[in-house]
């Protein structure tokens, strides 16, 4: 059926496997499967594959997969016109996010899409493709319903008082004979019974927690390593207020089970939050306890509240654009102090490894700071805009000479085309009726195609130039929008100052570099 069509495809191959399909034991869905499917495919249609892109081991809940991206850019970059995949819920089992596709994002970008196993071909005007959004509201529901079962089915097991977690926790082992099951892992145990001896000997958990490192006693991090190498090696092998008041306030050390603590927000997105207390599930006495009850109840007497961190903060109005111009991290604001209501900046650096002196404090009174900054911005906007007026009087007398040269050079271009484009044809009958021999006819043939070429460059090179000029001025006429709002409102508003500042720098030294999304020369 493809055959029908002259234009030349060139195919992206889509292939994506999941858990969820591992879990059924789908294995007409392994990438094997997909690939010898769809390369037969495209043998049998005589299509040229450009590329196989592979997603292994990612849901089809959302599109946030590498290969995926990486076939979006290549269709985006004109290297790919046509995808395939197996079936339609390869490219997707969110309804919403795969109708786009189908129904916009591919035909805006001209790109053929084809479900082999669904018959959808989105360039055949099938009753086929009216199954297409049924197609995806199904699929859809599909990982609704996966999500709710796997979900329930870990919630009864819970209830149960049986173990699901993952990881076990610190002083636990999972037992070999029932993974829900956890038994006492005894070099770990001696380690969180220390702890809370120590918490009940008066000491902070700061103390606790350098008492250990001191001693050279593995952390948790040490004993999962697996997980931690790559990304917090400077925190390796050192123990932290933090981690000394998670393990003294876990319930589980008197052998109840304490879980679903945290869950996922909805089966499409993959962030994890926490969950409110009255959500745990706990049963009591699963497994053996490490600390006697009276003991752990002594501790959490002793323990203080933690304060701030569940409290609701403010938002700032630089929250998130400031960075250290030091070290590069970002730059953090505190919360506000009750005794003066003042907050103050903190380079994230510093903070995290404040022993280590990585960077340096970069404090800053914020409020003055703030004025500072939005003063800074103020005089920029107002120069930019002033600038703006000036360069627009002396272009746009220019600019109406160059739109007639342009237009008029962008058709003479086209006229040539066109004739060369004629002069072949003449040629090609020439040579069909005898008049010219092969030999003549192909040296003419490759100066036609050789001037074509040329002639077909300087069209394309115009022909952009023009859009670019275009695209710019409407980019500029946005931002002089954003500036003028800016400048006529009494309160500066966070989501407009977003949209001027890419990001601002603190020095130590207190200078301030800002840097702003508009071109300022
Ligand atoms: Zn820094």
């Amino acid at each position: 059926m493809i055959s029908n069509f002259n234009k030349v495809y060139h195919v992206g191959l889509y292939i994506r496997l999941s858990r969820e399909d591992d879990d059924k034991g789908l294995m007409s869905e392994s990438i094997t499967n997909q690939k010898s499917l769809l390369l037969q495919y495209a043998k049998e249609n005589n299509l040229r594959v450009y590329d196989i892109y592979i997603d292994d081991g990612y849901s089809g809940t959302n599109f946030d997969r590498p290969n995926f991206n990486r076939l979006l850019k290549d269709i985006e970059l004109g290297k790919i016109n046509m995808v395939i995949t197996k079936d339609m819920s390869r490219l997707g089992r969110d309804y919403i996010g795969t109708g786009n596709f189908i129904e916009k994002y591919f035909p805006e970008h001209n790109v053929r899409y084809i479900a082999v196993t669904d018959n959808i071909d989105t360039f055949l005007d099938s009753s086929n493709n009216d199954i297409a959004p049924f197609k995806a509201i199904m699929n859809d529901m599909y990982a609704k319903d996966i999500s709710k079962k796997i979900k329930s089915s870990l919630k009864a097991k819970m209830k149960e008082g049986k173990w699901v977690g993952g990881r076990t926790p610190f002083g636990y082992d999972q037992d070999k004979n029932d993974k829900n099951h956890l038994i006492i892992n005894e070099e770990q145990a001696s380690i969180v019974k220390r702890i809370f001896d120590m918490c009940l000997e008066g000491l902070s958990f700061y103390k606790i927690a350098r008492e250990l490192t001191n001693e050279g006693i593995k952390t948790p991090a040490q004993y999962y390593s697996f997980e931690w190498k790559s990304h917090y090696h400077l925190r390796y092998g050192e123990w932290h207020s933090k981690t000394i008041r998670d393990i003294l306030t876990n319930r589980m050390y008197v052998g109840d089970l304490v879980q679903n603590k945290r869950s996922k927000v909805n089966y499409k997105v993959k962030k994890i939050v926490k969950n409110n207390a009255n959500d745990y599930i706990v049963v009591e006495n699963t497994h053996e306890a490490i600390i006697d009850r009276e003991v752990f109840y002594e501790v959490q007497k002793r323990i203080p509240k933690n304060k701030g961190r569940n409290e609701k903060k403010e938002i700032y109005l630089l929250d998130g654009l400031l960075y250290c111009g030091d070290c590069g991290h970002r730059i953090s604001i505190t919360s506000r102090r009750k005794k003066d209501n003042r907050c103050y900046t903190i380079c994230n650096y510093y903070r995290t490894y404040r022993k280590k002196k990585l960077c340096t404090t970069h404090s800053n009174n914020y409020d003055e700071l703030e004025k500072i900054i939005i003063n800074s911005l103020t005089k920029m906007c107002f120069n930019y805009i002033s600038k703006d007026k000036i360069k627009n009087n002396v272009l746009s007398n220019l600019d109406k000479n160059n739109k007639v040269n342009n237009k008029t050079e962008l058709e003479i271009l086209n006229n040539d085309i066109k004739q060369i484009n004629d002069n072949l044809d003449d040629i090609y009958i020439d040579k069909l009726n005898k008049k010219i021999t092969g030999e003549q006819f192909e040296r003419v043939k490759l100066q036609l195609e050789n001037q074509l070429s040329i002639k077909q460059k300087k069209y394309n090179d115009l022909n952009d130039n023009i859009n670019d000029t275009i695209n710019e001025k409407s980019k500029n006429k946005i931002i002089v929008e954003y500036i003028n709002k800016f400048l006529s409102m009494k309160e500066p508003n966070r989501e407009l100052i977003i949209n001027l500042v890419d990001r601002i720098e603190i020095f130590e030294d207190k200078n301030i570099d800002i840097k702003v999304s508009f071109n300022i020369k």
